[in-house]
């Protein structure tokens, strides 16, 4: 009994994160009454209570620690840890940690979550959607603009200019519009619906380049004279940083910068002499301001004792003498501008560094720092609205075309592939808004923006996958008539490029996050890199102590919560509180074996991207989850919503817990595999896919109108003209439905013999002299049945169309 009591009291601290002073206490308590009932001899009991008291006096008497316990420890880690480059270094304290500190601290605080916030839009963020938005959607012919064209209309690039939609980063006091990161999603998400070639050239200006360097490191002078003319659209930037040698390792470009002396306008000044080859960029093609990024070195020592200074970031007119521009990409047929440029021997004074010559060298910095942001938007927004878009359309078809005689929406496979479509468009929508809010609240997302944009273009990938397989041949055949080809052949553009996917998973989400967003390693690294011996070793001592009191916790938290499934875990309450225990479970089993792996092993972790990666998605999934539940309780907790909520995170539980299986499975360590395996899953794991009657409900709410179905797919362009793909496919869906009731009862009469006619027209003229339906109901079938054949024409194109140049 004294034993179960004493360890009982002793999980309980832990459990409660009770402080270390008080642990100890308990400690030699529990040790002397264990010892005492033990009947140990007197002088073997005080030595154990002796032993266990010196060493409570060793843990909790700092000068004694840190003499005997944290000097050699911290010998050891500074052996261990991998040796930092100061690209990585910057890279890994660039930005700021948000939910994701939550998510590492194994006992998210829900209700910090629930109480943010709803991201709204402002009055005017909304009238820009309803106006020019709109009005540029209805401008856009993709069909013209992707077979024909290969570029927007003239008169679209004028409205995108004269609009401003290439200044919506850019504060009003210098002439732009000065939007949320909501807003500016949201604008996003509305192109893409419409035409990607478009969303794409309205976000890139608007994310990582020229404008964000400058409003965050421009000086005053470079500010007043570039942001009024880019919010116009008198100057067309693009950003120039992947070469043919540096695309994933960008760091690594060869491009050079030499600081020297040359002549500008006839006067002799100290500049930088540029050369330089990069591909891929876009709208460097039209481009009249080339951010660049090089390497700059300085062996004259013209600007200081340092010859390599390191990374540098550059505006240059493209018109400047030496820089060639102009050429194009294909990039899998979408045309938006996208192209290589080169410089050789390009003289630029010092003061075209972004934020003057005192910036040089630190462009990868600006450029980490900066990075979260535009990740956290422009990505994330395309995705929702290809996800929106197929959700809208997908579902309705699959209602209106009919194989065996039914809906193929109501053949269960199908029924498979649309509750995905819906159920992870839902997430997409929810994990944009959540980010988006904490851009708007100042934050600068390093981990969560390698999370949302690896997971909403993953997403994306999966829902126009599955709609392409439920749409069959009319989403194969390419034509004005389709939707969904050409978001479907964009899919690897939204997964290479902002960081392609694969490193995105295997070496930034969990490699950065297991640093970044932990409550102690980065502070750990740091005070091991601190030059100052006396003020490194306290700092060490501090945070080591605190995260082994944090591991142990976690662990019997972890155990706890396995055991109990989390029930004994206090949540906010509502419909989702199961789910948020669930969550809180799976975090703390997340960090326990995020921290056993990185003290297991150390640097090596870097290069086991199969496991970081499997546990990339495990703090992938939780985020995800969190976004679902949060969105939901904005949404004012919709009952009808709830299946949505269901199924989504029981996919994302089920994703956490495969992760966790496989992560077991090939954990090099055997015995440590094992032994966290049964610390955190001590009843054993079993991923289960959501149920099948609630994939059922999820697909049904694509197949017909509701207000959770123009919810999920809120914020796309809807169209109103029938002659319009999506306009057409809403307006069949109506009467296809309005047509079902009255379908079934002429099924019903010819079940019972009551009605014949060799084709459609006479069986309905059958039934309505007959009196099995009225003349009305019977011209509500012929024009559903004239909508169907409308909805599942697809486009033929005379054979010699693209010998003749196209259809202009
Ligand atoms: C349409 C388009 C537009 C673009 N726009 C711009 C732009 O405006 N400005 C700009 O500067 N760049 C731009 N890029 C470049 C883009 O950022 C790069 O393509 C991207 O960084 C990947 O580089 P890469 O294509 O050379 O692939 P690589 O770097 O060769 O990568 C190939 C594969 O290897 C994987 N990989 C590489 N290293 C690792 C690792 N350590 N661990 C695991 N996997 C790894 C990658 O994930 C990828 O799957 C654009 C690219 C495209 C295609």
């Amino acid at each position: 009994m004294i034993i179960i009591i004493t360890v009982g009291v002793l999980l309980g601290l832990a459990y409660f994160r009770a402080r270390m002073w008080l642990w100890s206490v308990a400690l030699v308590i529990a040790v002397g009454a264990i010892g005492y009932v033990f009947c140990v001899s007197t002088g073997a009991l005080l030595g154990l209570v002796g032993a266990t008291t010196v060493l409570a006096l060793v843990l909790n008497l700092r000068p004694l620690r840190l003499n005997l316990l944290t000097r050699p420890l911290f010998g050891l880690f500074q052996r261990m840890l991998p040796p930092l480059s100061d690209t990585e270094r910057e890279a890994l304290e660039a930005g700021t940690v948000g939910w994701d500190g939550e998510l590492f601290s194994g006992d998210p605080n829900w209700q910090k979550l629930l109480d943010l916030p709803k991201p709204a839009l402002t009055d005017a963020e909304q009238a820009f959607l309803d106006g020019p938005v709109e009005e540029l959607c209805s401008m856009l012919d993709d069909w013209q603009i992707v077979e024909f064209d290969k570029d927007l209309p003239p008169k679209v690039w004028r409205f995108l200019k004269e609009e401003r939609f290439f200044g919506m980063i850019i504060p009003p006091e210098y002439g732009g519009l000065g939007f949320s990161a909501l807003a500016h999603s949201a604008v996003i998400v509305k192109l893409a619906s419409r035409s990607i070639t478009a969303a794409v050239t309205a976000m890139v200006p608007n994310s990582l380049g020229p404008a964000e360097l400058l409003l965050h490191y421009g000086t005053d002078t470079q500010k007043g004279y570039y942001l009024p003319r880019l919010a116009k659209g008198e100057e067309i930037p693009c950003f120039a940083l992947t070469g043919p040698e540096a695309g994933s390792d960008a760091a690594a470009m060869p491009d050079r910068g030499v600081v020297c002396k040359g002549t500008l306008d006839g006067e002799e000044i100290v500049g930088i002499r540029l050369n330089w080859e990069k591909r891929y960029i876009t709208l460097g093609p039209v481009a009249t301001l080339l951010g660049l990024a090089f390497k700059l070195y300085d062996p004259d020592h013209l600007l200081g004792d340092r010859e390599d200074l390191g990374i540098t970031l550059a505006l240059i007119p493209t018109g400047t003498p030496g820089v060639t521009i102009g050429s194009r990409h294909v990039p899998l047929d979408m045309p938006f501008m996208n192209g290589p440029n080169w410089g050789r021997d390009v003289f630029i004074p010092l003061d075209w560094i972004i934020g003057g010559a005192e910036r040089a060298g630190q462009g990868w910095r600006m450029l980490m720092e900066s990075l979260g942001v535009g990740r956290s938007i422009s990505l994330p927004a395309l995705s929702t609205g290809a996800g929106k878009l197929a959700c809208r359309a997908t579902g309705a078809y699959a209602r209106i075309r009919r194989q065996f005689r039914i809906p193929i929406g109501q053949m269960e496979g199908v029924e498979e592939a649309l509750a995905r479509i819906a159920g992870l468009t839902y997430q997409l929508e929810a994990a944009r808004s959540l980010t988006c809010a904490a851009v708007d609240r100042g934050e600068k997302p390093a981990v969560l923006s390698a999370i949302v944009k690896y997971n909403a273009t993953e997403r994306m990938r999966q829902v126009l996958n599955d709609a392409m397989d439920v749409q069959g041949g009319s989403g194969i055949c390419l034509g004005p008539r389709n939707l969904l080809g050409r978001p479907y052949q964009a899919i690897p553009i939204g997964i290479t490029v902002e960081g392609a996917n694969i490193l995105t998973r295997t070496l930034i989400v969990f490699g950065q996050g297991a640093i970044r967003s932990h409550p102690y390693v980065l502070k750990e690294m740091q005070a091991v890199g601190n030059p100052d011996r006396v003020a490194s070793l306290r700092a060490f001592d501090e945070n080591f102590f605190a995260h082994v009191g944090f591991t142990i916790s976690t662990g019997v938290r972890a155990l706890i919560s396995g055991l109990t499934g989390g029930r004994l875990l206090t949540v906010p309450g509502g419909p989702n509180s199961r789910i948020l225990q669930r969550l809180t479970r799976l975090s703390s089993a997340f960090v326990l074996t995020a921290d056993t792996a990185m003290l297991v092993l150390g640097g090596n972790l870097k290069r086991k991207e199969k496991l970081s990666g499997r546990l990339a998605d495990i703090l992938s999934n939780l985020y995800l989850a969190s976004a679902v539940v949060k969105q939901f309780e904005d949404h004012g907790r919709p009952e009808e919503e709830q299946p949505l909520v269901d199924w989504t995170c029981a996919e994302s539980v089920r994703m956490i817990e495969t992760s966790f299986a496989e992560f077991f499975r090939n954990f090099p360590n055997r015995p440590v595999a094992w032994l966290l395996r049964l610390v955190t899953f001590p009843l054993g794991i079993r991923p289960a896919a959501p149920a099948d009657r609630l994939g059922h409900q999820v697909a049904t709410l694509l197949m017909a109108p509701s207000s959770t179905r123009d919810r999920l797919t809120e914020g796309i362009f809807m169209p109103q003209d029938e002659n319009e793909p999506l306009g057409r496919i809403d307006a069949a869906l109506v009467k296809v439905i309005a047509a079902e009731v009255v379908e079934k009862k002429l099924r019903t009469a010819q079940r019972h013999q009551q009605l014949t006619g060799a084709t459609e027209a006479d069986l309905l003229a059958a039934a309505v002299a007959g009196g099995v339906i009225t003349s009305q109901e019977a011209k509500a079938v012929e024009q559903a049945n004239a909508a169907r054949t409308e909805v599942i024409r697809v486009d033929d194109f005379p054979a010699d169309t693209w010998r003749q140049g196209g259809d202009q």
